[in-house]
C-alpha cells in the first residue's frame, strides 16, 4: 500500500519526526517550491524540558504538547501523516511505515532519542523513563496510585515505606529537576493531601554512577546543585551503580539494595531510528554517523539531524550535545543548505546550560559566566517560557508557574489514566 499525498511538481522532502529538529527544518520551507511530507508516530510535537513538571503534577500535558496539524495549518506545501517509519530502502528511495510506503527525493531523519538501559532488561521492564509525554503521565499516575495504596496499607508495615520510596537514577538535568520537584511536592502538597501518612515516609533518592551531578556543567554548578538537593532532603547517592530491579528491590553494585516500588530512569539516552541504515554508519550511543552537512555517511539523499545524528568535529569528537539547540540549529542549517544548494558545514553555537532545582533555585553556565540561586532560576524560567510553542501555551504555563510560585500548590494531581505495566 502506498501513502497518498497530493500530486506535486516539486522535489519531495520526507521528514520523519516532528521534534525540535524536524519542526525547525520545516519552518524554513513554508510555501516554498518543495513538497514536504511529515511523518510522526504521534499527532503532536512535545517539549521535553518540562516533562518532569507533568510527572510531578505541576503542569497539565496540554501546555507542553502541540497538535502538528495546527502548527502547520498555513503551510500549503505540507502534508502530515501520522504513522511510524519502520524501514528505509535507500536503493529505491522509499520508506516503509505502519500506514504504507512512500517515495522521497530527500529523506530527513529527525527521530530523536530514547531511553538507554545499557542492557539491564529487568530495569527496563520495571522502571519508568522520562522520554515522552506518555511516560510523564505514567510517572504521575504511578506516584499518585502508590500514595493512595499507602493510605490503605497496614500501618507500620514495610509496604508503606516501599510504596513511598522513589528512586531516580541519573544525575543529569532531567534527574535533578525531577528530584527537586518531587521534594517540593513532599514539602508542600503531600502533608496536606495525605494527612494519614507520615511525611518522612516519602523518601526520594537520587542515584548517580559517577562522582558528580550535572557532569556536562561547571564545577560550581555541580557543587551548588548538590547543596540544593541536600537542603531539600534528597538522599543523593554518588558513585552508585544500579545493577538490577524486580519492581521492589533495586540492586546496587557494592552497596546494599534499596527497597522501592518506584524507579525512575533518566540515566541514559540513545538514538532511535528506522532500520535500513548500514550498520557501519551506526556509531556509539546508537546514533547515525553524518558528515559536516548532516548527510548520512554512505547514503545518498538521506540526512539525519538532532539527537539521532552524530557529527564528529574537532570541537565535538563524540558528537554535539543531545540538546534542543543542537536539533534546532541543525534543522535550520540543513534547510538553508538544501534550498541554496550551497553546502556549508554546520557550526554549533553553544548557548550554555541550565538546570533548575525546585521553584526558586537553579544553576546556569552561560558564556563562561556562572549564575546560581534565584537569578539562575529567573533565567531558566524565561528561557523555557520563551521556547514553548504558541502564545496560548506560554500563557498557560506562565499563569500556572505564577500560581505555584506563591502557593507551591500542584494543581494537576489527577489519576485520569491509571498506570498499568
Ligand atoms: C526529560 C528531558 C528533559 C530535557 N531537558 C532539556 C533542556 O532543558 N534543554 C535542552 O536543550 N534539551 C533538553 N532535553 C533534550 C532535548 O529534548 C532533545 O535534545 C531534543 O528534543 C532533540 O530533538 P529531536 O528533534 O532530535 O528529537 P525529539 O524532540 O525527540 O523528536 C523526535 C520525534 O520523532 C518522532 N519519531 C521517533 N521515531 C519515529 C518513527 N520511527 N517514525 C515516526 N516518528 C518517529 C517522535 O514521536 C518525536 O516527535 C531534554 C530531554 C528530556 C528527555
Amino acid at each position: 500500500m502506498t501513502i497518498t499525498v497530493p500530486e506535486s511538481k516539486h522535489p519531495r522532502i520526507v521528514v520523519v519526526g516532528a521534534g525540535f529538529a524536524g519542526v525547525h527544518f520545516i519552518k524554513q520551507f513554508k510555501n516554498k517550491p518543495y513538497q514536504i511530507v511529515l511523518l510522526d508516530k504521534n499527532n503532536f510535537h512535545q517539549f521535553p524540558p518540562l516533562f518532569y513538571q507533568v510527572a510531578t503534577s505541576g503542569l497539565e500535558p496540554d501546555s507542553i504538547v502541540f497538535a502538528i496539524r495546527k502548527m502547520f495549518q498555513r503551510y500549503d506545501n505540507l502534508s502530515f501523516r501520522m504513522g511510524e517509519v519502520i524501514h528505509i530502502n535507500s536503493a529505491e528511495k522509499t520508506i516503509e511505515t505502519t500506514i504504507g510506503n512512500l517515495g522521497y527525493d530527500y529523506l530527513v531523519i529527525a527521530t530523536g532519542s530514547t531511553n538507554n538501559f545499557y542492557g539491564l532488561a529487568d530495569v527496563e521492564r520495571h522502571s519508568i523513563g522520562l522520554k515522552d509525554i506518555q511516560e510523564s503521565l505514567d510517572i504521575r499516575s504511578h506516584l499518585l496510585q502508590n500514595m493512595e495504596a499507602a493510605v490503605t496499607a497496614p500501618i507500620e508495615s514495610d509496604e508503606i515505606d516501599n510504596l513511598l520510596s522513589v528512586v531516580i537514577v541519573g544525575g543529569g538535568p532531567a534527574g535533578i529537576e525531577m528530584a527537586g520537584a518531587l521534594a517540593e511536592f513532599k514539602r508542600y502538597v503531600f502533608k496536606k493531601d495525605y494527612p494519614d501518612l507520615p511525611r518522612e515516609k516519602l523518601q526520594i533518592y537520587l542515584v548517580e554512577a559517577s562522582g558528580k551531578l550535572l557532569g556536562a556543567m561547571s564545577e560550581k554548578s555541580q557543587n551548588e546543585s548538590l547543596k540544593y538537593l541536600n537542603d531539600l532532603g534528597i538522599n543523593v547517592m554518588l558513585n552508585t551503580k544500579v545493577t538490577s530491579y524486580d519492581g521492589s528491590i533495586i540492586g546496587l553494585a557494592e552497596k546494599p539494595p534499596i527497597k522501592a516500588k518506584t524507579l525512575l530512569w533518566t540515566a541514559g539516552v540513545k538514538g532511535q531510528f528506522p532500520s535500513g541504515i548500514d550498520s557501519e554508519y551506526i556509531v556509539s550511543g546508537h546514533r547515525i554517523k553524518v558528515n559536516d552537512t548532516n548527510k548520512v555517511e554512505g547514503h545518498n539523499h538521506i540526512y539525519a539531524i538532532g539527537d539521532v545524528a552524530l557529527m564528529s568535529t574537532e570541537a565535538y569528537p563524540q558528537g554535539h550535545p543531545m540538546v534542543a539547540p543542537t536539533a534546532i540549529q541543525q534543522g535550520t542549517h540543513l534547510a538553508k543548505n538544501i534550498q541554496s544548494n550551497n553546502w556549508n558545514p554546520f557550526v554549533y553555537k553553544d548557548k550554555g546550560a541550565l538546570a533548575t532545582i525546585g521553584m526558586k533555585k537553579a544553576v546556569a553556565d552561560i558564556n563562561k559566566l556562572h549564575f546560581k540561586g534565584y537569578l539562575a532560576w529567573f533565567i531558566w524560567s524565561t528561557v523555557h517560557l520563551m521556547s514553548i510553542s504558541g502564545f496560548k501555551n506560554k500563557l498557560m504555563v506562565g499563569i500556572n508557574w505564577m500560581g505555584s510560585y506563591f502557593s507551591y500548590d500542584k494543581s494537576n494531581r489527577l489519576i485520569i489514566r491509571p498506570y498499568k505495566k
